[in-house]
């Protein structure tokens, strides 16, 4: 069993239901869930003119090994219709692997733990809420201390659990 942490993102569109439609498709293809965060709203990173993104994180209990899993999370985000145009572009949704324990993986079409997890406070403040003690295989510190030295200033809205699941 391995416990991936994944990030979920949305905004285009009735962005709470993607998340929803994508938690349900999780428990079907990849796993239980055990841990959820909150829903959080952040500008776009990266390109700034397009709508604010809702995001949140969750842990994944599952049998598959990590490359069968970025292909589950990638036919997730084919079978709910993001179109992938523009790189940073407006998405339906986006499932980004953050964690998987504490393995390290480097291959060109997967890198766990994500490479830019601690720049980004739009995946700490989500993946510390159900995993602050992790630790980050490469910085070897925690999720709650990479976010307490994060220097991204992008403001990251709480927005209460998900509901009508
Ligand atoms: P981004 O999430 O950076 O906005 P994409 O979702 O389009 O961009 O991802 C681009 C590529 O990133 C995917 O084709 C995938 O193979 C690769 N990739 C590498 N590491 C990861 C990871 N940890 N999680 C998800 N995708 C990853
Ligand atoms: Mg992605």
């Amino acid at each position: 069993m391995n416990n991936t942490y994944l990030l979920l993102g949305s905004n285009e569109g009735e962005r709470y239901d993607w998340l929803r439609q994508c938690l349900r498709q999780i428990k079907k293809n990849i796993g239980t869930i055990t841990a959820q965060s909150q829903v959080y709203e952040t500008a776009a990173w990266g390109l700034e003119d397009q709508p604010d993104f809702l995001n949140m994180a969750v842990c994944v209990e599952t049998i598959f090994e990590p490359d069968i899993v970025l292909s589950a999370v990638q036919n997730i985000e084919a079978e709910l219709g993001r179109q992938r145009t523009v790189k940073w572009g407006q998405r339906t949704l986006d499932v980004d692997i953050l964690l998987i324990d504490e393995r390290i993986i480097d291959q060109s079409d997967l890198r766990v733990p994500h490479p830019f997890l601690p720049e980004r406070r739009f995946a700490l403040i989500p993946l510390a809420e159900i995993a602050g003690y992790v630790v980050h295989p490469i910085f070897n510190k925690t999720i709650g201390e990479l976010l307490e030295q994060c220097p991204d200033d992008l403001e990251v809205r709480s927005k209460g659990h998900l509901t009508g699941l």
